[in-house]
């Protein structure tokens, strides 16, 4: 076999990424023979001149039959590299930079990141989302139909993965199944001066954080937690402490969930049991912890609802939502539900001619 034109390239084949595959096998202790007789056929694969007559291999299917290659000939298995691998593993969280965000560096053992994969993937719905899930084309749409739901979530894929990380977070604290910290389960605790709260200005403060929240994160923290009010005297005695336990309880939750089907915003694909309820009216301003005034939303609709230009409103306890002008010029309420049952009793009524 004539020798490789150039690095990446195959002389044989003229294959351009064959080169790479014949690396990827000769990095393993095999005996010559071996070598050369997957350098065959891997060459006979790339020039479409395999036992299977099958036409050229693509660079990916070269990849995997180096890769079957590379395993088979390789005695020693997986073990070496896997424990270099578990040696490099981990996670970093850096002190958060001057845009706000905490830079998280690391590196995952594949199997942890097949499983956050997994999670991502059941949090985000892939059936119908993601970068490269199916995408199907709309051939005519009529003003009737309303604007198109499929370009309400503007969000990227990362932006999709750090929201659906969130989630599981939230998931795993309110699962109760994590170990206690100082009595109680991992709670975040955020605490913010009630007339900032009332009035919209100021800020929040989380535990051991030197920088400050804004106060819409505060209140998407304490929409779906405990808020406990405490009094303090000008000298800054503690006069009182009020507990709110304002959290929908489960039979609620299963009925908001039946009425709603999933986060509520067009668009959002979000599924039922990764959402959480939010107050239509606020508690703290009179808002009751009441089927007819919780809705679901996923983390980040919850956490945008006050600046995503989404709004939300009850009428006779059905909740309707308007579009901010990008996606709805015409800026219409719109009944909003993902709830299957909901949905086929309107296409009755529909069929039906019904009201
Ligand atoms: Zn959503």
């Amino acid at each position: 076999m004539p020798a490789p034109a150039r690095s990446d390239a195959c002389g044989a084949c003229r294959h351009r990424r064959h080169g790479r595959c014949r690396r990827r096998v000769r990095g393993c202790l095999a005996g010559r023979v071996e070598l050369l007789a997957a350098d065959e056929e891997l060459a006979a694969a790339a020039c479409g001149e395999g036992t299977d007559a099958g036409p050229p291999a693509s660079a990916d299917e070269l990849r995997a039959y180096a890769q079957v290659w590379a395993a088979y000939l390789d005695q020693d298995g997986a073990e070496p590299s896997e424990s270099r691998a578990l040696r490099k593993r981990g996670i970093t969280l850096g002190r958060p930079a001057h845009d706000g965000l905490v830079p998280v560096r690391g590196a995952l053992l594949p199997e942890v990141a097949a499983q956050l994969r997994l999670a991502f993937d059941s949090v985000l719905n892939p059936r119908v989302s993601g970068a490269n899930g199916p995408c199907f084309i709309e051939s005519e749409r009529t003003e009737s139909e309303g604007p198109n739901e499929e370009k309400a979530d503007d969000r990227t894929h990362s932006q999709k993965q750090h929201d659906a990380f969130a989630v599981l977070l939230a998931a795993a604290v309110a699962s109760g199944a994590l170990p206690t910290l100082g009595g109680a389960s991992p709670t975040l605790v955020v605490s913010v001066r009630e007339e900032d709260l009332a009035t919209g200005r100021g800020y929040a403060h989380l535990p051991g954080e030197d920088d400050p929240i804004s106060l819409a994160a505060a209140r998407h923290i304490g929409c779906r937690g405990v808020v406990q009010r405490v009094v303090m005297s000008a000298a800054g005695r503690v006069v009182s402490i009020t507990t709110l336990d304002r959290v929908f309880n489960h039979h609620q939750r299963r009925a908001i969930t039946l009425r709603d089907g999933g986060c509520l915003i067009p668009g959002c694909r979000v599924p039922p049991q990764w959402c959480e309820v939010h107050h239509v009216e606020e508690h703290s301003r009179g808002g009751p912890t009441h089927i007819d005034n919780g809705v679901l939303l996923c983390w980040f609709h919850h956490r945008t609802i006050d600046t995503g230009g989404w709004r939300i409103r009850m009428i006779g306890g059905v909740p309707h939502v308007r579009g901010p002008e990008w996606w709805d010029a015409s800026h219409a309420w719109r009944q909003a539900t993902k709830s299957p049952t909901r949905m086929r009793d309107a296409i009755g009524r529909v069929t039906s001619g019904g009201p």
